[in-house]
This record gives C-alpha cells, sequence and structure tokens, in this order.
C-alpha cells in the first residue's frame, strides 16, 4: 500500500511542476498530472496517457500513485442518500455522504449554494458533450469528512464519541470528493455538484489542509467555490482567517445554544470562545454581495427548543446577514438529548421568521443509515430492517 507522502493527489499544480521538472521532465508534464488526477479523476498512474511511458515508470519506481482512497462499504438509503466508508492509505476510516438532487435548498442540506441560478435555469444539464441528461447529473450535494473522528465533543453529536484520530491531509479531503464522483458516474463540467465540508471532524482545526483541498476543487476539480459551505463549531480565530481568504467557500456556524450557558451544556468549546467572541467574528465576517452568513442549530427537546431560546437567537443574529438551518436532532441510544415534536420546531422557526429572519428546517437526510447530521461515527450497522439496502461495493 502507498503511503500518503507518495500520493499524487493533494499536491497542487505548483508541486507537480517541481516534481516533474525534477526528474527533467519539461515543466508542461505538471499540468498533465494535475488534469489526470484531478479533472478526469485517474486512479492509476499507468492510465495517464499523456505522459510518456518511461516517465510513468519512473514515478512508479519512485514510489508515487494517485493515492485516490478507497470506498470500502456503500450504504444506501430510501432517501436515496448514500453514506460512503472510505478507506485511507493507512487503513483509517471516514464517511462520506452523497445526496442527490438536493432538496431545493429551502430546507438546508447546504446544497443552497446556487439558489438563485437554480430557480432560473429549470432544465438539467447533460454530463459531458452531446450526450443525453443521465440520471448522474441531477444536483447532488458531498458532505466530506476533514478529520478521522472528531476533537470537538459537542455532547449531541455521534462522531465526538470517537475522538479525534488525525487531521485529513488535503489529498485525501479532495480524494474523497473524486473518489465519490467517479463512483456515481459524473463527469464535468461539475456545476450542479454542490460541497458541504459537514462531515466528520472540524475543518477549521485542520485549516490549512482543508484550504488546500478548496483550492484543488475550484482549480483541478472544477467546482466552484460557490457551491462550497464549510460548517465551524465556532474556532474563532480561524473564522477571522477564513474571512481573509481570497478564494473560499460560504461560511456555517453551528449555534446550537442561545445563551451561553445553554450553548457551554451542549457545545463546551464555548467555555473557550463565547457568544459575545463568536458572533463578533461572525458580525464583523466579510460577506459578499448577496451572501448570508448560515447558522446553525440542533433542537434538542426540552432544552434549547423553546419559543423564548428562538427570541434568544433572534437578538444573537440581529444586524448580521444571515439565515438559519434549523436540525431536529437525529437522536441515538448514546446521546442523552430527544429529538423535538414537530410542532415545537416550526413554532420555533415562526418566531424567526416573524423577525423577518430566513430560517429552514433541515430535511435529515439517511437517517435510515446513519448518514444523517451527527451520525456519522464509521459505523457498519444500519437500522432495523434495512440491511437488504447496505451493500459492499468492492
Ligand atoms: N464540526 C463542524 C462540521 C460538522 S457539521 C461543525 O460542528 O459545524 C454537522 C452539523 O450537524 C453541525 O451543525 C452540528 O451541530 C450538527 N449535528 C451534530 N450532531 C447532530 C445530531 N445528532 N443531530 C442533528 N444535527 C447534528
Amino acid at each position: 500500500m502507498l503511503s500518503q507522502s507518495n500520493s499524487l493527489l493533494g499536491l497542487d499544480l505548483r508541486e507537480l511542476t517541481n516534481l516533474a521538472t525534477e526528474s527533467g521532465q519539461p515543466a508542461y508534464r505538471g499540468q498533465q498530472l494535475f488534469d489526470a488526477v484531478y479533472r478526469q479523476k485517474l486512479d492509476r498512474l499507468d492510465q495517464v496517457s499523456t505522459l510518456p511511458l518511461e516517465y510513468r515508470a519512473r514515478l512508479a519506481e519512485e514510489g508515487w500513485g494517485v493515492g485516490l482512497p478507497a470506498i470500502a462499504r456503500k450504504f444506501v438509503s430510501s432517501d436515496g442518500t448514500v453514506r460512503y466508508l472510505v478507506e485511507l492509505a493507512d487503513g483509517e476510516t471516514v464517511e462520506t455522504v452523497w445526496m442527490p438532487e438536493g432538496d431545493g435548498g429551502e430546507s438546508g442540506d447546504g446544497s443552497e449554494a446556487g439558489d438563485e441560478l437554480d430557480c432560473v435555469v429549470a432544465g438539467l444539464r447533460p454530463a459531458g458533450r452531446g450526450r443525453a441528461p443521465s440520471p448522474h447529473v441531477h444536483r447532488a450535494t458531498i458532505c466530506v469528512s476533514s478529520q478521522v473522528g472528531c476533537a470537538v465533543n459537542c455532547r449531541f453529536c455521534f462522531t465526538a464519541l470517537l475522538g479525534v484520530k488525525r487531521n485529513l491531509e488535503a489529498g485525501e479531503i479532495v480524494g474523497q470528493i473524486t473518489a465519490v464522483l467517479r463512483e456515481q458516474g459524473v463527469e464535468p463540467p461539475l456545476q450542479r455538484v454542490n460541497i458541504v465540508f459537514m462531515g466528520m471532524g472540524e475543518p477549521f482545526l485542520n485549516y490549512d489542509n482543508f484550504m488546500k483541498s478548496v483550492r484543488l476543487l475550484v482549480e483541478g476539480v472544477g467546482i466552484p467555490e460557490s457551491r462550497m459551505t464549510v460548517s465551524t463549531a465556532g474556532i474563532v480565530p480561524r473564522i477571522y482567517d477564513f474571512g481573509q481568504e481570497a478564494l473560499r467557500p460560504k461560511l456555517a456556524i453551528s449555534l446550537n445554544g442561545s445563551n451561553d450557558v445553554l450553548r457551554s451544556a451542549v457545545m463546551p468549546l464555548n467555555r473557550k470562545w463565547n457568544l459575545e467572541e463568536l458572533m463578533k467574528a461572525a458580525r464583523e465576517f466579510p460577506l459578499r454581495a448577496r451572501e448570508r452568513l448560515t447558522f446553525e442549530y440542533v433542537l434538542l427537546a426540552g432544552v434549547n427548543d423553546a419559543p423564548e431560546q428562538a427570541r434568544e437567537v433572534v437578538e444573537l443574529v440581529r444586524g448580521i446577514r444571515a439565515k438559519i438551518n434549523l436540525i431536529a436532532l437525529n437522536a441515538g441510544t448514546e446521546l442523552p438529548y430527544r429529538m423535538p415534536e414537530q410542532e415545537r420546531v416550526l413554532a420555533f422557526q415562526r418566531i424567526l421568521v416573524t423577525a423577518g429572519i430566513p430560517t429552514f428546517v433541515r430535511r435529515p437526510r439517511g437517517r435510515d443509515i446513519f448518514a444523517a447530521c451527527g451520525q456519522l461515527k464509521r459505523t457498519v450497522d444500519v437500522a432495523p430492517g434495512e440491511e437488504s439496502k447496505s451493500t459492499l461495493s468492492s
């Protein structure tokens, strides 16, 4: 098995160009490698037909490979969502979720990135030139992991139960996406694929690799940054850094509590960066034209879902061009919280909407296969009665 240091996935154009010229190859070989790995999404060096045979052989001798992560398991939900268990070079696994069709964005699976456009463009773009539209080109959202496990320890999240094992390399973040796009047979142009950095891990605790993966996705894979959203639990210093990036996805912040007492109880991280610091960073975040900052709010029955708490949220976000995604808890036996009644969710939403804040209730995706928000914990189980839908892909 190839070690991560020998993986071409994760190297940018400059690094690939250096790799080529260091072996006495012309500089344009770097671009050829870049196209092969990111645009064509090839998984083997010997398939890179643009390169001379001797150079392919030399790269292989030096231990270089594409480094595409393997899809170890695949679970298909009754709603079309697919949860992939993706295996990395060192045998660690992370989860990546494919959500076909988005959901119009209003219910906030993150695919709202191009809402305005989608409302106007009714027809779907065919994959590849001159081909009839195929089911593969429908809009879809890929939810990608940034770490093996997570260190943040939110009380309502399953991933927290794993602790953090390690950061993902940029190539391992991009590799989840190229592996899933390959598996789904999606070809450029990728104008309708949304990426949400909302899988396992805290992207802002793996900031440099996360940002490098963004650049590779934009420049290499061809996914526009306007189609990407990153969610943070609230790593305040990185929110400031992120605001300064020339090329960046949209920002979502996991709020989940309407005052410090509540938020610290469900997100211990709030003791490090409290609501005052978090909301200051949010208020100062340089939004682009027509961009909104998203706040996610996981509703926990009887804990943070009262009308009074909705009114506190209204005060918190006052003055920010924001929208709010409400997520009813995806509950589970290891968690001390319950899912709220639909009535409570709608009442909470009504208060925010009445105050003029666009607020959406996120439709749970793939709950039956443990693919929904906060459910990613590398389980190979599926909900009772769903076994038949899970398949081993390789
Ligand atoms: N670490 C980042 C990225 C994860 S995004 C972050 O915290 O923002 C995942 C989203 O799902 C977060 O908004 C999180 O608050 C939410 N979430 C976590 N556990 C959940 C659960 N059990 N049910 C519903 N939403 C959950």
